[in-house]
């Protein structure tokens, strides 16, 4: 991981834009027969009203997460929310955790300008696949494992991946995952963007709260580090699902990208004062805030990144490969890290912005490249004179 991506650990922060759902997933709260859940969708200003809260916090790359409904997780929908957040919030790069979609879907979505579409297997075993998803449109294996395909042909070259671990055998999982990605090597010539590894976790009114197949915290790490060597150009990220020491720890294991001061419910950022919130999609584990989380990973050797560079220098899919294997990318995710977090020391004061401008400042140093160094240090210039979004 450090050869491929250096020290960077990038940052971001799940946006539910709605919790209707077709589907039953037996472990989801967001599953149609729970009678109890929530319901609340979004309207697009809303959406913009939430992805400014969480821009003020810092952040600048959001994961769009939403149920499986024939209108609100449309593409039409999802573009329509995508195009008023690029607008209305300062927010970067968006990417996408959605249902499967038709190629032409696909397209719609591509052309709304965002990064990473996310489709996650859950378990590609198949008899376990049939008992975790009885009914609705997720029930069908097969329109789930050629999402990504799909994806692909409409033009989204940066897909990610995910199996829900405890649901069946996590070494068959990671073996059918790598699969899964080597065959999209051989077809389209980019693997996968992103793997992610959510393990399983109680959710309220959700039918099955243990895993059949559980893995502990030890074998945990080892799926991380297997994935991490199998997949070296893939981001892996991780989610607020595990507990803050687990979180900590997997970053060596070989976690490149960490959610962080999440909720997982809809509206949930600006509506945690409501007296009846919309359901949770599962228990978060981590809560510490965003300023907590970066502390952590500072203080773990790290630097945290708001970056979202190569989505928006076209270095996407085939192209990020070649990048990432010429061993190029690497040089330019420090020179970003340093510059994303630069920013968002701008409006910090105390402890966390002095700890952080002495990391930059090391960091800027140990950069060999003599006029790479003098680059960023322009740049680190220019962002405390309050210029924004400088990236290489
Ligand atoms: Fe719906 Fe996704 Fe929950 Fe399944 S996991 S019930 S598809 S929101
Ligand atoms: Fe990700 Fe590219 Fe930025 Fe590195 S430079 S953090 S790979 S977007």
């Amino acid at each position: 991981k450090r050869k491929v991506y250096g020290d960077r650990a990038v940052i971001f922060a799940p946006l539910y834009l709605h919790n209707e759902c077709i589907n039953n997933c037996l472990y989801c709260s967001f599953r149609q027969d729970n009678e109890k859940a929530v319901r609340r969708n979004l309207t697009p200003q809303e959406a913009v009203d939430e992805a400014r809260a969480l821009a003020a916090r810092g952040h600048r790359r959001l994961l769009l997460v939403c149920g499986e409904h024939p209108r609100l997780s449309s593409a039409a929908c999802i573009a329509e929310t995508a195009q008023a957040i690029y607008a209305g919030a300062d927010i970067r790069r968006l990417h996408v955790n959605a249902a499967p979609l038709s190629v032409d879907d696909f397209r719609t979505l591509q052309e709304a300008g965002i990064g990473v579409f996310q489709v996650f297997q859950e378990t590609y075993h198949r008899k376990t696949y049939a008992a975790m998803h009885p009914s609705g449109r997720k029930a069908d294996y097969n329109w789930r494992v050629t999402a990504m395909d799909r994806a692909m042909a409409a033009g989204i070259g940066d897909v990610g991946m995910g199996v829900l671990f405890g649901l069946y055998d996590h070494k068959f999982e990671i073996l059918a995952l790598l699969q899964h990605s080597a065959h999209l090597r051989e077809t389209f010539g980019v693997g996968a963007h992103t793997v992610s590894v959510p393990r399983l976790r109680p959710a309220a009114g959700a039918i099955l709260q243990r895993a059949p197949y559980p893995v502990d915290d030890e074998q945990f790490q080892l799926v991380v580090a297997v994935l991490r060597l199998a997949l070296p150009y893939a981001g892996i990220v991780l989610t607020t699902r595990e507990a803050p020491g687990m979180r900590d720890e997997l970053l060596a294991a070989g976690v490149s990208q960490i959610s962080a001061g999440s909720s997982t419910s809809p509206g949930g950022y600006l509506d945690k004062d409501r007296e009846i919130a919309a359901v949770d999609q599962f228990k978060v584990y981590d809560n510490r805030s965003l300023k907590k989380v970066l502390k952590a990973v500072c203080n773990k050797g790290y630097i945290p990144s708001f970056c979202t560079a190569c989505y928006r220098k076209e270095r996407t899919g085939a192209g990020f490969y070649h990048i990432a294997g010429r061993g190029e990318l690497e040089k330019l995710c420090l020179p970003n890290a340093l510059l994303t977090f630069k920013e968002y020391l701008q409006a910090e004061n105390g402890q966390l912005k002095e700890q952080g401008e002495e990391i930059i400042h090391k960091a800027l140093n140990d950069i060999n490249d003599k006029h790479m160094r003098k680059q960023v240090k322009d740049r680190l210039a220019r962002i405390e004179q309050g210029e924004r979004d400088i990236l290489f």
